[in-house]
């Protein structure tokens, strides 16, 4: 499941490669994928150029512009589970590629196995209605702020760190990986911990997100970022999918459990079990 480093990752490519580039056509095999139809994102998009791109937490907002007049209309792309982006010029659409957007005659396809992305029209390219649940940015939220939204929580940290209502952008990877190091059990209560243990889940979630982007994110199940090549930060990682395996740092075999639903791994030495 793509993360913020992932996200940041396809972002990235979608705008290297096709700002500036209007788009001419709009190929949709299935028109689930949008928001509120296929029709409305027609006539919202065709004809209209590519100016801009906004990441937030886990989504990604597409700015077009028309000509002359300046009015914008905005995309909004989850990519969920295993959406994908592709572009490579001898790709073969499979039955998975939803939508073939047309830029000028460069043709990026939407690919989704799952089918859960979705690609929704919104009315503002940074702050849209659809995202007024979703709390601050998880790689630029100042301190400060973020304290606030976590300090009298209750919930296990792992649990707090997933919640994107608090700050969005993490996901099962960096969420474990930034707990280990930070040396916070997940089953810890942010509410138990001081606030210097608290500012290092923070600082330590900042640096593995930017490390990750630095190396294109992580390669696992479906991600694949805009060429088609996965991200090779997974031989980075310390805990996460590791259960079983030593520590890097301690040699203590690695410990797996399911908290709120989701696979967590932490060392039992280097992260001690909350007082
Ligand atoms: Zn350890």
């Amino acid at each position: 499941m793509p993360e913020l480093p992932e996200v940041e990752s396809v972002g990235r490519a979608l705008a290297a490669d096709l700002t500036g580039r209007r788009l001419t056509g709009l190929r949709v095999r299935w028109g689930g994928v949008f928001e509120p139809s296929p029709g409305a994102v027609r006539a919202a998009l065709l004809g209209r150029t590519l100016t801009g791109l906004h990441r937030h937490g886990k989504y990604l907002i597409l700015r077009f512009e028309g000509e002359g007049n300046g009015d914008a209309a905005f995309l909004m792309v989850h990519l969920r589970m295993t959406g994908q982006f592709l572009a490579q010029e001898d790709y073969r659409p499979d039955s998975h590629v939803h939508v073939t957007f047309d830029f000028d005659g460069r043709a990026v396809h939407y690919r989704d196995v799952r089918k859960f992305g979705r690609l929704s029209l919104v009315e503002h390219g940074t702050h849209p209605q659809a995202l007024a649940h979703v709390g601050p940015d998880m790689l630029t939220v100042r301190t400060a702020d973020w304290l606030g939204r976590v300090r009298r929580r209750g919930a296990p940290f792992k649990s707090v760190l997933l919640d994107q209502g608090v700050a969005a952008g993490l996901g099962n990877i960096y969420a474990d990986e930034s707990l280990f190091l930070a040396r916070v059990h997940p089953l810890a209560r942010p509410r138990d911990l001081d606030e210097t243990e608290l500012r290092e889940v923070l600082r330590r979630a900042k640096q593995v997100l930017r490390l990750a982007i630095n190396h294109g994110g992580t390669t696992f199940l479906d991600f694949r970022n805009f060429h088609g090549q996965p991200g090779n930060f997974r031989r980075k990682l310390r805990v996460y999918g590791r259960g079983g395996e030593p520590c890097r740092d301690c040699g203590a075999a690695i410990e797996r459990m399911v908290i709120g639903g989701r696979s967590s791994c932490w060392c039992p030495r280097c992260q001690p079990a909350p007082r």
